[in-house]
């Protein structure tokens, strides 16, 4: 699955020229340039060069090449087509670029503080909402609310779900525990409110890339928690030989069975909330309209309940929490 940005252009350039000027082919006035015609033996570069090589009806310094362009960036950069590199453009990964995101979804229905409708879709792929939390059908779920996007082709995308993000709100910090070759578990860690929340997706995966923008802009990861602020990108271990999604998406809640796990997780949010949170003694609200948790719920609690939040609902391993 390409971007839809990504084009192809057959490229002309001078290789006597000390600057390689690429010019499109849908941009050349073939008819009337000096290059490809005779003429060329005008131009200084090639005049510098020919030495005692025969005349030829065209520059043969005149070479091209295809190249590949974004046509979502301002200022097109070409760069030689080379189909067995892998490619964010030329995969599905391009669904979490940047360039990508601002252009073809520019009101970011994905953003939690976004109006978002049931049914919504990013390119084809259907988002339903419970309990006023996004939920994309396409990503497979954590326990610890990690979600998993895992292309056909092994690649995979890892992020936050709207509920973690809605419930911290702001991120002060993130910093990134392991990337790089070699199977291994994704880890971020967070600051909250002044505590630390490490966050581990239970599985391993191979060429692990984190996100690092987010360490500059930490508010994209509660702000697009599906799109800009994923966390990291990488390659199901099992892509060569085993049965696609065989490790990275063992065990995830995906289709359906989220929905209902995102309803459940909700009430006990909310069953947390009443069991072991004083009313504030400044009037704040933990409780919105409803019965729902307000957002930002982490920024109002002391250090001991927070403590006590992440290990109840973003801990990989707590032993209350289980998928039903
Ligand atoms: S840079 Fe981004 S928007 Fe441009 S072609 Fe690649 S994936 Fe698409």
């Amino acid at each position: 699955m390409s971007c839809p940005f990504l084009r192809e252009e057959n490229v002309k350039y001078c290789v006597a020229s000390a600057f390689r000027k690429m010019i499109p082919e849908s941009a050349r006035d073939a008819g009337h340039e000096r290059c490809s015609s005779a003429a060329y033996r005008d131009c200084p570069a090639a005049a510098a060069k020919v030495g005692g090589r025969p005349i030829a009806d065209r520059c043969p310094f005149l070479d091209d090449a295809d190249v590949e362009f974004c046509a979502a960036a301002p200022v097109a950069t070409y760069v030689p087509v080379n189909h067995s590199l892998p490619s964010r453009c030329t995969s599905a990964g391009h669904l979490y670029c940047d360039l990508y995101l601002a252009t073809a979804d520019p009101g970011g229905v994905h953003r939690t503080g976004s109006v978002v409708f049931p049914g919504s879709s990013r390119s084809g792929r259907r988002t339903v909402v419970v309990g006023g939390i996004p939920v994309p059908a396409y990503l497979s779920y954590a326990p610890n609310h990690m979600w998993l996007d895992r292309a056909g082709d092994g690649r995979c995308h890892v992020g936050i779900d709207a509920f973690l993000a809605e419930v911290v709100g702001r991120v002060d910090a993130i910093s990134f525990v392991r990337s790089g070759r070699g199977a291994a578990q994704p880890i971020a860690v967070f600051t909250v409110n002044g505590v630390e929340m490490h966050l581990v997706f239970p599985h391993e995966l191979e060429d692990v890339t984190a996100n690092t923008c987010l360490r500059a802009d930490p508010s994209r990861l509660t702000a697009d928690p599906y799109g800009a602020g994923w966390l990291f990108a990488g390659v199901d271990p099992t892509t060569n030989g085993a049965p696609p999604g065989a490790a990275a998406s063992a065990g995830l809640i995906a289709g359906e069975n989220a929905a209902r796990w995102f309803v459940a997780e909700g009430g006990r949010l909310r069953a947390f909330v009443q069991q072991r949170i004083e009313p504030p003694a400044d009037g704040a609200r933990v409780m919105a309209e409803g019965g729902r948790v307000a957002p930002g719920l982490a920024a109002r609690l002391e250090r001991d309940l927070l403590i006590a939040l992440f290990n109840e609902f973003f801990s990989p391993h707590p032993a209350s929490r289980r998928p039903s």
